[in-house]
């Protein structure tokens, strides 16, 4: 498995050993990874699936 930065789907900036961060699958497509930032999620940013046009905060 090959390390890659994750990139907040909310505030765009990566995410680098952000202990308060998540990653999960999209619920729309299950395809695309979603990265949420600790701070995106303290202030319930919303998010974006690039591919499904999924959109929430949950
Ligand atoms: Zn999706």
């Amino acid at each position: 498995m090959e390390e890659k930065a994750q990139k907040c789907v909310s505030m765009g900036r990566t995410v680098i050993n952000d202990k308060g961060s998540v990653t999960f699958n999209c619920p729309g497509c299950g395809n695309q990874k979603i990265t949420r930032s600790f701070k995106a999620r303290q202030i319930s940013a919303r998010y974006k699936c690039e591919e499904c046009s999924f959109e929430g905060p949950n």
